[in-house]
């Protein structure tokens, strides 16, 4: 079932080329027997990680601090994505710049491997846990610890498809899986008690914890909207300046993945207000951290978040 990995040029005749056709070679060699699966985000990078383990070889387009809603597929891009078995993507918009090239992939599979199987995780929800602004999805399904069980069932049934041999590997990975989300999910609601029931609102760049703040009983505002496509303007920036003062909100959050100026305009803001609300730290939004603070993967990441977040808000 697995075709060749890389479509060779047909003039390969310069050294250049002739080095990368003997590192293709050399891969293909060592790792025949692995499926190749291509992530879009950093969270189903590690998703893909957790569930295919050693039976696959993962490459992540985006990595750590981009920004998935403003993230263009390169040409290289779109040759691993036709190349690989398998493609995992987020969806509902979520990769808003690159719908034309997954649209083409989900119609015809495009060039390159006939066989590859495309999988959407957000596809594993129901349209009921979905949530929406004004007739507009929210992307952001990973923040939901339980919606994100069901991207991992998504992505396992995916993965079982594009490699039935394995299908029995896929559903242990998963299972043992969904037993350290339940654990983050639990671990999130009793660090949550440690903040008054008043105090429970978050502040962020973006409008990425709307899931988040329906899961965990968190009150959340965003500066930006649900994509980071649209510039906050002033009216945003002074009717979330009012709300801090009034509500006295201890702190205010940035995102990894967006830069810090629009949450400083924020707090001067409340500043010319007469109250002062902190900075509570960096939460990782939209992209994992770095494998030297353990955030690099899902979990890493979300346990960091509710860390600050609980550290900052709490009396
Ligand atoms: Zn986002």
């Amino acid at each position: 079932m697995k075709l060749l990995k890389k479509r060779l040029p047909c003039l390969a005749v310069m050294a250049a080329v002739l080095l990368a056709l003997a590192a293709c070679h050399e891969e293909k060699t060592d790792r025949s027997d692995k499926l190749t699966v291509v992530t879009t985000t950093t969270m189903l990078c590690d998703l893909a990680g957790q569930i295919g383990g050693d039976l696959i070889e993962v490459r992540g387009l985006m990595g750590s601090g981009v920004d998935p809603h403003q993230y263009r597929a390169s040409a290289g891009d779109i040759s691993k994505m036709q190349n690989a078995d398998a493609v995992i993507y987020s969806g509902l918009h979520l990769e808003g710049k690159m719908g034309d090239v997954l649209a083409s992939l989900e119609k015809n599979g495009s060039s390159g491997n006939a066989n590859k199987k495309v999988i959407c995780a957000a596809r594993g929800l129901k349209e009921s846990e979905i949530i929406y602004n004004d007739g507009v999805p929210d992307p952001h399904i990973w923040f939901d610890v339980h919606l994100w069980s069901l991207a991992a069932e998504e992505v396992a049934k995916g993965l079982a498809e594009a490699d039935p041999e394995n299908e029995a590997d896929y559903k242990n990975n998963l299972e043992q899986y969904k037993r350290q989300l339940a654990e983050l999910d639990s671990y999130i609601r009793t660090k949550t008690e440690e903040i008054p029931q008043s105090q429970r609102v978050l502040i962020t760049a973006h409008d990425a914890f709307g899931y988040f703040g329906r899961a965990y009983g968190y009150e959340v505002r965003g500066l930006q909207g649900i994509s980071t496509a649209a510039e906050a303007g002033t009216a945003d920036v002074s009717r979330l300046a009012d709300f801090i003062a009034d509500n006295k909100i201890k702190a205010v959050f940035v995102e990894s993945s967006l830069p810090v100026k629009n949450i400083q305009a924020l707090m001067e803001a409340v500043r010319s207000r007469g109250f002062e609300t902190s900075l509570g730290g960096s939460l990782y939004s939209d992209s994992t951290g770095d494998a030297e603070t353990g955030t690099d993967t899902y979990i890493g990441a979300f346990k960091h978040n509710a860390d600050v977040i609980v550290q900052a808000l709490k009396p």
